[in-house]
């Protein structure tokens, strides 16, 4: 079976990997940027469920090498600094077998395409997609510099703005701008260890830090009722950005504020968008997986660890159903409703950080109980286990050892 992955990103490059071990090994990546050589992101949460996910595909060394390190659970506090609740992580490892990890996010994504590539799938890059065209036998992929790709199934991993889906369904609703620009980076500072993630219900917007070999991970939610062009985010100013957010969390504890003040720059700002929940991911010949199918709130702590479960999900299916299109089903059958389930709680989340002075004694009351929920949610979506996908002998391989 020839499969075609668009987008090499984290869904994808999982994917490959995970389709390699499952034996499948005619599959080519067509990615659209030209190289991942670019920095490709700040920082992001690898939760226990997607830790586990690693494993299952035969990889669950990743996080380690690249450069991970694992948090206890999360701290929240309110704008004087008083901590007003916590999602405690101490048996995470006891009961979920790993615990969330922290990671550079062109670290991960360098591993993880850097590993499906040395297992000898091909990644076209500059590969914009421009038509998708089914026919009675397979699939066709054309783009938009003219190269034309053939496959048996094609698996639309091409994130948030995806073109497969577009493709496929053109009446599909689009992503909606959140109101949050999320920015975010690292700075050295002289502060110890995090155990836990720290949270802040600033005065005027959300802030996150942990900090690992005093060096500080931070992030900030700067509420934005007017969606911004992705120009004006890709050419920002840094030293009048940073003075924008320092002026933003002036007010607030001094944690925030120290961070801050040894933080030069961000390494990038981006829109937060919402994408509604879809009729179906899937045809007789082509599958969304990742945030292409379910991009959830970066708030959630969930969007790489769904796309790699995906990813496992996907790979053992297309190795044992008869066909795509029976895979495709099965797919959507065992992944749509958990994903939809994270996604709205990941709205949740976010909706609450969103600044509002007139909320917030409301908020920090009612915190305790939505935690609890929220700690309810947490169980399920890490004690979610993809089953482990043996390493099946590859036919090119086997012939090689065979002769
Ligand atoms: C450059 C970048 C930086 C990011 N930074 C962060 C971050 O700091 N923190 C965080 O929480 N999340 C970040 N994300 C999002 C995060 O990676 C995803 O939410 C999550 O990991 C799910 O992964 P995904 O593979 O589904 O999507 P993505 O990681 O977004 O990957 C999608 C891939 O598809 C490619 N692509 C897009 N359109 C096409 C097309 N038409 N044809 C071919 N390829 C296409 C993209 O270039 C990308 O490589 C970032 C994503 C990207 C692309």
């Amino acid at each position: 079976m020839r499969v075609l992955v668009v987008g090499g990103g984290i869904a994808g490059s999982a994917l490959a990997l995970a389709l390699h071990r499952a034996g499948l090994d005619d599959v080519v990546v067509a990615e659209s940027r030209p190289s991942f050589d670019d920095a490709g992101g700040a920082f992001l949460t690898l939760a226990p469920n997607g830790v586990n996910a690693l494993d299952a595909i035969g990889h669950g060394d990743v996080p380690e090498a690249a450069g991970g390190f694992e948090l206890s659970g999360i701290d929240f506090h309110n704008a004087r600094g008083r901590k007003i609740a916590e999602l405690a992580g101490d048996d995470d490892l006891a009961r979920y077998g790993a615990r969330s990890v922290v990671l550079r996010r062109a670290r991960l994504h360098g591993e993880l395409a850097r590993r499906a590539q040395q297992t000898g799938t091909p990644f076209l890059f500059g590969a914009h997609l421009g038509a998708v065209h089914e026919h009675p036998d397979g699939v066709e992929a054309v783009f938009t510099d003219g190269r034309t790709i053939r496959a048996d199934a094609i698996v639309g991993a091409d994130g948030v703005w995806s073109a497969v889906r577009r493709l496929t369904w053109p009446d599909a609703a689009t992503p909606a701008y959140t109101g949050i620009v999320d920015c975010g980076g690292w700075a050295t500072v002289d502060l110890p260890d995090s155990a836990r993630q720290q949270m802040h219900f600033g005065h005027r917007a959300f802030f996150g830090h942990a900090v690992k070999d005093l060096v500080a991970y931070w992030f900030t939610n700067v509420p934005r009722a007017d969606e911004p062009a992705r120009a004006e985010l890709d050419g920002l100013d840094q030293p009048s950005w940073m003075a924008t957010i320092r002026k933003l969390h002036a007010q607030d504890p001094a944690p925030v504020r120290a961070v801050l003040d040894a933080a030069d720059a961000s390494v990038g700002a981006w829109p937060i968008y919402d994408l509604p929940e879809l009729a179906t991911w899937s045809t007789r010949t082509t599958c969304l997986i990742g945030d292409a199918a379910h991009a959830v709130s970066p708030s959630s702590g969930q969007g790489a660890s769904l796309a790699i479960e995906d990813a496992a999900v996907l790979a053992g299916l297309l190795r044992d159903a008869p066909t795509p299109a029976a895979a495709f089903e099965g797919f959507v059958r065992e992944r749509k409703s958990h994903a939809e389930k994270v996604v709205r709680f990941g709205r949740q989340i976010g909706d609450r950080k969103v600044a509002s002075t007139t909320r917030s004694l409301f908020r920090d009351l009612t915190l305790g109980f939505f935690l609890r929920m929220g700690a309810k949610a947490a169980a399920e979506q890490y004690g979610y286990r993809v089953p482990a996908l043996p390493d099946r002998p590859h036919p090119a391989r086997s012939e090689a050892e065979g002769a």
